[in-house]
C-alpha cells in the first residue's frame, strides 16, 4: 500500500507542492510508525532534483530508474522452501554520488568499489546466524539511463538456509557503507504472507519472519 501512496505523493509533490506530500506521509506514518515523521520530510525534499522523473514512467524497461527516489532503495525478499531471493534497487546517487555513465577513472573506481561491496561473499543483508543461510548466487550491476538522467544499482542474492523458520531478524551494514541512503522499502513475500517494511537508516536490523 505504501508504494501506491508514495507514488501518488510524488505526483502531488511534483504538481503542487512538497507540503502536500509531507502531510500525506505523516498520516501514513501515524498508522504504524509514529516515529518516522522527520525522515519523511527529508526524503521528499529530494524530489526537486527529479522533475523529469514524473513524466517518464512510460519507458517500460527503465521504469525503476525513472521512478526511483533518491535516498530510498527497494529490497524485495521472496522465500520458498529453504531458499531466499533478495533483490535490491538503489539510486546510484545514494551509492556513488552521481547518476550517469562513468566519465573518468575516479567514477569508474567508485562503481567497481560499490559492485565489490554488493558482491562481497559475506553478503550485505544478514539473517540471524541460527537460520544458517549461505549465499549461493549473487549478481550486481550498474545501469545508467541517459534519457531520464538517472542511474542505479541492481543487486541480487540467492540464499539457501538450513533453518528458514529460525529467521527472526535481518541486519545490514548498507546504511553505514552508503550514508546517503536514508531508507529501504522492504517488500516481503513468503509463507508468512506479504509484508512491507520501512527500514530507516537509524536501524541496523529489522524483524523478519518467513514461515508461519
Ligand atoms: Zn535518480
Amino acid at each position: 500500500m505504501n508504494n501506491r501512496l508514495i507514488y501518488v505523493c510524488m505526483l502531488l509533490a511534483g504538481m503542487f507542492s512538497i507540503n502536500v506530500c509531507v502531510s500525506d506521509r505523516v498520516v501514513a506514518g501515524e498508522k504504524g510508525h509514529p516515529h518516522h515523521h522527520d525522515h519523511g520530510k527529508k526524503k521528499h525534499i529530494s524530489h526537486n532534483h527529479g522533475k523529469k522523473k514524473h513524466n517518464s514512467h512510460e519507458h517500460g524497461k527503465k521504469r525503476q530508474l525513472d521512478s526511483h527516489e533518491h535516498g530510498v532503495s527497494v529490497l524485495k525478499i521472496a522465500s520458498e522452501k529453504n531458499m531466499i531471493e533478495m533483490e535490491l534497487e538503489s539510486p546510484a546517487d545514494d551509492i556513488v554520488g552521481f547518476e550517469h555513465a562513468p566519465e573518468n577513472v575516479q567514477q569508474r573506481e567508485k562503481i567497481s568499489k560499490a559492485i565489490a561491496v554488493f558482491k562481497d561473499k559475506a553478503g550485505l543483508f544478514f539473517p540471524n546466524v541460527e537460520a544458517q543461510c549461505k549465499i549461493t548466487k549473487n549478481s550486481a550491476e550498474f545501469e545508467a539511463d541517459a534519457g531520464s538522467g538517472h542511474a542505479g544499482f541492481h543487486v541480487k542474492w540467492h540464499l539457501s538456509c538450513a533453518n528458514l523458520s529460525k529467521i527472526q531478524v535481518l541486519s545490514t551494514s548498507f546504511f553505514k557503507i552508503f550514508p546517503k541512503a536514508k531508507e529501504i522499502e522492504v517488500e516481503v513475500v513468503s509463507d508468512a504472507g506479504q509484508r512491507e517494511i520501512e527500514w530507516d537508516s537509524d536501524q541496523n536490523k529489522i524483524k523478519l519472519k518467513l514461515t508461519r
